[in-house]
């Protein structure tokens, strides 16, 4: 039986919402509960002479949860911060960028993985992704590189690894720091090896729209004595500490400037009990993004997201390449179609960064133009329209993403419910053509314009 589509007034397929990023249980609730009752929330000082029990690696909890974190990604050091934008800011302080340099970084991601450069007067070089995975292409990568360049902000993004071998074999080459941003792959595996330990530093988000979280917060990893040291102190008051150390090491940090980008006890509590379910949540992630894969792979138009050789991806976002002309709708209009059925899709994901009016007009910190006109910076930045083609093209035409749908404590079930959709859509797409291109359809609240239909139909 043929069904009205809820975008043309029929009854939708799924009228509940889906559930919200809820990671939390009993567990976390006694790890609060311990915190509390020790009457010690926070037992960071930024000094390098704190009294105890006062640290400056902070309390128990976060001490605990650092050595955990240590443990679990095979990491020397792991480093709590309050978020992973904090997190980010840290990572490039303490690779050493400043003005004058050049970080090479995906415009396809959260603002953040972009604005640490700018926090230290280094500019973001933006550089093009594989049009199948969304993340950096070591191709282009290669062709941003410059004398300038200092770094490479590489983002995991939706869960999906980067290309890790290549863009090392490109930093080695041209001697660049590698940052990983891993907000959004938590315990995703490159060629068997753990994102956030292939670069020089991983940053992880503890968000509470993460795969694992805290509310807020995150963690650093890395490998590197000197990096660790840089970036407690980045964490922690450096300036203050600095002045405490024994005279060499003073002489050696002495430009170091610190902010109070530190975690608390209850929030390292609630992430230790998150880590231990990590691996679970991201098995419940991959068996509902596998199923559903399944079943969208045979729409005409739909190429559900692809898996890297290799590799894990932890879905943190659905992403659906979606190609009108073989569907049969325009974006725009299969989006909503699926919104109207109970389906929490959206066209597009981020606007390529570097489309922001802060880059578009280039002012920053106050009104000289600096740093993007700072007089230490010797290259030209290009922020154009049409710099990166393959990200503007997902960006205008091409990706449907979803948040919503991909969490751990949703089923297949849920996956039935945005199949369900999907079919109800093709099973209707003549008659919703029709009503388009009969200037006849609201969608949205808006009148639909008829000029817009793609040509084709599958
Ligand atoms: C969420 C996110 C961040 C920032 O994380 P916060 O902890 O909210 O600061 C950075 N990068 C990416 C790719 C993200 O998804």
């Amino acid at each position: 039986m043929k069904r009205t589509l809820a975008i043309l007034g029929g009854s939708p397929v799924r009228t509940r919402p889906y559930a919200p990023n809820i990671t939390t249980g009993l567990e976390e609730r006694s790890a609060v509960l311990r915190v509390l009752d020790s009457g010690r929330l926070s037992l960071f000082e930024g000094s390098a002479k704190p009294t105890a029990p006062y640290s400056f690696c902070g309390g128990p909890e976060i001490q605990a949860l650092e050595r955990e974190w240590g443990a679990y990604y095979h990491a020397k050091h792991a480093i709590t911060v309050n978020s992973a934008t904090s997190g980010l800011y840290v990572a490039i302080g303490a690779a050493g960028c400043g003005a004058g340099d050049e970080v090479i970084v995906s415009p396809y991601t959260m603002s953040a993985s972009a604005a640490c450069a700018l926090v230290y007067n280094a500019l973001p070089v933006f550089a093009d992704v594989e049009p199948d995975t969304f993340c950096l292409d070591p191709r282009s990568i290669e062709k941003c590189v410059t004398p300038r360049t200092k770094a490479v902000m590489v983002v995991h993004l939706a869960g999906q690894p980067a290309d890790m071998d290549p863009i090392m074999e490109i930093a080695r080459r041209h001697d660049l720091i590698v940052i990983e941003d891993c907000a959004q792959s938590h315990g995703i595996t490159y060629k068997g090896r753990p994102v956030g330990t292939l670069g020089q530093i991983g940053v992880f988000s503890l968000n509470s729209n993460k795969t694992i979280q805290t509310g807020e917060g995150g963690v650093i990893t890395t490998n590197h004595d000197e990096f660790a040291l840089k970036m407690q102190l980045i964490r922690n008051h450096a300036e203050t500490v600095v002045a405490g150390l024994g005279r060499n090491t003073r002489a050696q940090l002495v430009n170091m400037l610190g902010f109070n980008y530190r975690l608390n006890e209850i929030e390292a509590a609630i992430a230790r009990e998150q880590l231990k379910k990590l691996s679970n949540f991201n098995s419940v992630r991959q068996e509902i993004a596998g199923y559903l894969t399944e079943k969208l792979k045979g729409f005409p138009g739909i190429i559900p997201p692809i898996v890297r050789e290799g590799c894990t991806h932890g879905y943190y976002l659905y992403m659906i390449r979606y190609l009108a002309e073989r569907a049969g709708l325009p974006r725009s209009l299969f989006g909503a179609a699926l919104r109207a059925e109970g389906i929490p899709f959206l066209e597009g994901y981020v606007r390529p960064l570097y489309l922001q009016p802060m880059y578009q007009e280039q002012i920053l910190y106050g009104e000289t133009g600096c740093p993007f006109k700072c007089p230490f910076y010797k290259g030209h930045v290009d922020y154009s329209p049409g710099r990166c083609p393959v990200v503007e093209n997902l960006y205008h035409d091409e990706m449907l993403v979803s948040e919503d749908i991909m969490r751990s404590n949703l089923t297949c079930g849920d996956m039935d419910d945005v199949v369900a959709a999907f079919e109800k859509i093709y099973l209707n797409i003549r008659e919703l053509r029709d009503r388009a291109e009969g200037g006849t359809l609201q969608v949205e609240g808006k009148m639909w314009k008829a000029a817009v239909l793609p040509k084709t139909i599958a």
